[in-house]
């Protein structure tokens, strides 16, 4: 993105990549079908120590300018969920998008080229402000736009290099982990709800002040779905999880209706929630019996502690299963029109590097879109 503006504005664009190709996380983005953008992203979609930060560049680069450069392209689409927009047929049609305007605005792409750091460059260098170190020698420049994307998916590649760019000029980093990532069970809860994988279930689930409506998917090892990656951004070790595993039904009169029968507990809960999951849960946290067995009291809360189900993950899945990486070059070192950092004349920083994150859902490449339009207006 960074690379077509400028060089729509008659600047001479090198693309530098170490992998074989460019976009490779575009190209598995979306289940390979790249959910694009999202066209009810707001500033509220993103985590960012400055959450203003992110405003200005967004609110230049809005998710219809993406949609029309698709459209003008000819690849269809559709909305999956919430604002969630998709290729109909591949992922391949975004980097063939931006490979071909790239072409036809002159830019240059050298793959397989790996850049091992940036140095202010010496005095009477001619307009060159800056060298990158390469792996196939030094390459000096006006305008460095680092584009190097986070921690999450090493075997795509990821790395460390931006944040230590950034360090070197010595801007400051903040702190990194990983986001969008499933969550894994403590021992204990291994053991009561490890072997319900594969059940889904569409829950409302809350931390930190911060609650999504999704699905949640058990695995193995935790929780994963959309709602548990959506939290996962906000949730910190230590912090539980509150989840409402019937959101639409309240379970409280309708159990105290059901009290009069000798149907087994575990029987009556099955018909509103997975039976493998009450099982499980009533094998562990309330012994069935049959249901006129229960004082009304205990069976209103039964049905509170299905509506506030908590778990206390024991961590992340890490950056080997993270869609993101929360945190980065701090936004306080950066121009939010441009990208730049004010401390280093000719070094921006865009895309994912950024301390910006989005939430699940397009928000991520409508980020590194906008925030890459706003760096190729003025690199
Ligand atoms: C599995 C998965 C699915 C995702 N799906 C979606 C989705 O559907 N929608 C969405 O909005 N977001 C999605 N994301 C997040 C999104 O892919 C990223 O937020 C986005 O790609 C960030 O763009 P970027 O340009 O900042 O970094 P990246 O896309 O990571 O690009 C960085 C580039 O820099 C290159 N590079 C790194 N180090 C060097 C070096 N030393 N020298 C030269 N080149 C280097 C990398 O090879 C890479 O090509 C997904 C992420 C993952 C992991």
């Amino acid at each position: 993105m960074t690379a077509v503006t400028a060089a729509r504005r008659g600047r001479r664009v090198l693309v530098l990549e170490h992998n074989g190709r460019v976009g490779n996380k575009i190209l598995i983005s979306g289940g390979g079908r790249c959910n694009f953008t999202n066209y009810l992203a707001t500033p509220d979609n993103y985590l960012s120590g400055n959450p203003d930060f992110c405003k200005s560049a967004l609110a230049r680069f809005k998710p219809q300018q993406f949609i029309d450069w698709v459209e003008q392209h000819g690849i269809s689409y559709h909305e999956k969920k919430l604002g969630q927009l998709f290729c109909d047929e591949s992922s391949r049609q975004i980097t063939g998008l931006l490979l071909q305007d790239c072409a036809d605005a002159g830019v240059e792409i050298l793959v397989n080229t790996k850049v091992t750091g940036v140095e202010a460059a010496p005095a009477g260098e001619g307009s060159a402000r800056l060298i990158v170190q390469t792996d196939k020698g030094p390459m000096s420049c006006e305008s460095v736009v680092v584009a190097t994307g986070g921690l999450s998916f090493p075997k795509l590649g990821a790395n460390d290099i931006g944040y230590r760019i950034a360090k070197s000029f010595g801007l400051n980093v903040t702190e990194v982990r990983p986001g969008l990532v499933p969550l894994t069970f403590s021992p204990r809860d291994v053991k009561a709800y490890g072997d319900l994988s594969g059940i889904s279930m569409d829950v409302v689930v809350s931390c930190a002040g911060r609650r999504f409506r999704e699905n949640i998917l058990f695995t193995h090892r935790g929780l994963s779905g959309p709602a548990i990656l959506q939290i996962s951004s906000y949730w910190k070790e230590g912090q539980p999880l509150t989840i409402d595993l019937s959101p639409d039904e309240k379970l409280e009169e309708w159990l105290v209706s059901k009290q009069p029968e000798r149907t087994e507990l575990v029987n009556v809960l099955s018909l509103r929630l997975p039976k493998r999951f009450v099982q499980a849960w009533c094998a562990r946290d309330c012994p069935s019996k049959p249901i006129n067995q229960f004082a009304i009291k205990r069976l209103r809360e039964i049905a509170q502690t299905l509506h506030r189900w908590e778990i206390y993950p024991a961590g992340t899945e890490g950056y080997s299963k993270a869609e993101v990486t929360l945190g980065g070059v701090d936004t306080g070192e950066l121009s939010s029109k441009t990208m730049e950092a004010k401390r280093v004349p000719g070094l921006f920083f865009v895309g994912e590097v950024v301390d910006v994150t989005g939430h699940l859902g397009g928000f991520n490449f409508q980020w590194a879109w906008a925030s890459g339009a706003a760096a190729g207006g003025s690199a």
